[in-house]
């Protein structure tokens, strides 16, 4: 649930319009020194803020001025990185389903490398060998955490070499002379289940014996945050204890201090946003009455995608007698944020507040229907910051080529070889 006050909605609508994405600093500070805390202060715990899941650069910099490294995926969000003033060395690319020469450029930047694939892995020593150490991402198979949608672990996922290859593994590394740095998991969003997580990082710190020369362990991310009021989420604090206690005992057998990252995405930001949409209008038909909003999936698509549960309030009417709706946006497909939401009565106007809207939500947008995606605003110091200026029409035809080819007169016929008609039979 988003966790900071709504109450200013209206003057925010009123000066940077509708639909709206707000962030919260001061929460994302919150959430990121709940988890820092969570762990034993004598162990070197990294945080690597996962781009992808709210890539503007003022997060990022916010983000950086915490202490933050940076969880990349591509080209792109290495660039944003840089751009947000974060090292090379406090990047690390963790790319899925990129050529090699993707990587090169990821290696001519500085940033670390953490490869998925054996076949990728062996091109790369190819062409660096033992002159830029690796990180290798492991998939230790453990259905953690949330539908198959979210999860990346399970046996059919693309992501991460399996750790039933771990021999081939070796032997590419051994006799290619590649120097691995870390080691890395991922296994998908929506972890609740302490147990089947460590499951997981005990059989990556067991593999992590036979690597002589790493300097981290990376465990991903997956923290579970709430998106129901009254939901369970990771405890974190009792995670931080568990992980400490047997990461300790791994460095000790491993007979050196090894750092300890993590790569929140969720965590960090999805509480600490909220989306504002306005009423269009209200539509009674034989089996319910919608809502209708001024977006849909184009600026806000988890529930679509996902199935994914957001809470959604009316600000304007929140002591309104109680009714049920279906909440959906005004874009030509089904794009319904909820079903049998039960609301303070909706009128025209109204401002609804979709909760969770930190992560995965503007990262996700796109123009289609040719909208133009919303402004983002930053609160900081009870201050709204625009951080995102709302797209205008011009944004809509960037980049398309005009070569004025049907300018000219209007074509009446097409040629023969233009009609194809399929031969029956
Ligand atoms: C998406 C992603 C994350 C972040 O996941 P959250 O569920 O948002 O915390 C971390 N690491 C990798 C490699 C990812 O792809």
């Amino acid at each position: 649930m988003t966790k900071f006050p709504l109450n200013d909605a209206a003057n925010w609508v009123e000066a940077y319009g509708s639909p709206l994405y707000v962030y919260d600093a001061k929460t994302i500070r919150g959430q990121y020194f709940r988890m820092k805390h969570a762990f034993d202060q004598d162990i070197d715990v990294d945080i690597h803020y996962a781009c992808k899941a709210l890539n503007n650069l003022n997060i990022l910099k916010l983000m950086r001025s915490l202490g933050a490294g940076l969880d990349a995926v591509s080209l792109g969000e290495i660039e944003l990185g840089l751009r947000a003033g974060f090292r090379p060395d406090q990047i690390l690319f963790t790319p899925n389903g990129v050529g090699i020469h993707e990587i090169k450029e990821a290696v001519g930047i500085g940033v670390q490398i953490n490869i998925d694939n054996l076949e990728t892995l062996e091109e790369f020593a190819n062409e660096f060998g033992n002159t830029v150490p690796v990180c290798v991402r492991i998939n230790p198979h453990i259905m953690a955490g949330g539908n198959a949608k979210i999860s990346v672990g399970h046996i059919d996922s693309k992501f991460g070499i399996s750790i039933h290859q771990v021999r081939h593994l070796h032997r590419i590394v051994n006799n290619m002379g590649l120097h691995v740095h870390g080691l890395h998991m991922h296994t998908g969003s929506d972890i609740l289940d302490i147990d089947a997580f460590m499951r997981g990082a005990s059989l990556l710190m067991d593999l992590a014996h036979d690597f002589k020369e790493l300097t981290y362990i990376d465990f991903g991310s997956g923290f579970k945050v709430g998106y129901r009021p009254g939901e369970a989420t990771t405890d974190i604090e009792s995670f931080g204890a568990r992980m400490s206690e047997r990461f300790k005992e791994f460095c000790l057998e491993y007979g050196r201090d090894l750092k300890l990252i993590f790569e929140p995405g969720k965590f960090l930001v999805s509480e600490a946003g909220a989306f504002i949409a306005k009423v269009n209008s209200t539509k009674t038909t034989p089996s319910t009455v919608f809502a209708q909003v001024n977006s849909g999936f184009n600026h806000f698509p988890r529930p679509m995608m996902y199935d994914a549960y957001h809470h959604i309030e009316n600000l304007s009417n929140p002591e309104g007698e109680q009714r049920l709706y279906t909440i959906v946006g005004y874009v030509c497909e089904t794009d319904t944020f909820g079903y049998d939401r039960k609301l303070g009565e909706v009128r025209n106007g109204d401002l609804l507040a979709f909760h969770n809207a930190g992560a995965y939500c503007s990262s996700m947008a796109s123009q289609y229907n040719s909208r133009v995606r919303p402004a983002e605003i930053l609160i900081e110091n009870n201050t709204p910051y625009l951080i995102r200026e709302r797209e205008n029409i011009e944004d809509l035809v960037r980049g398309t080529v005009d070569h004025g080819l049907y300018n000219e007169l209007p074509v009446s016929e097409a040629t023969n070889e233009e009609i194809t008609v399929p031969s029956q039979g």
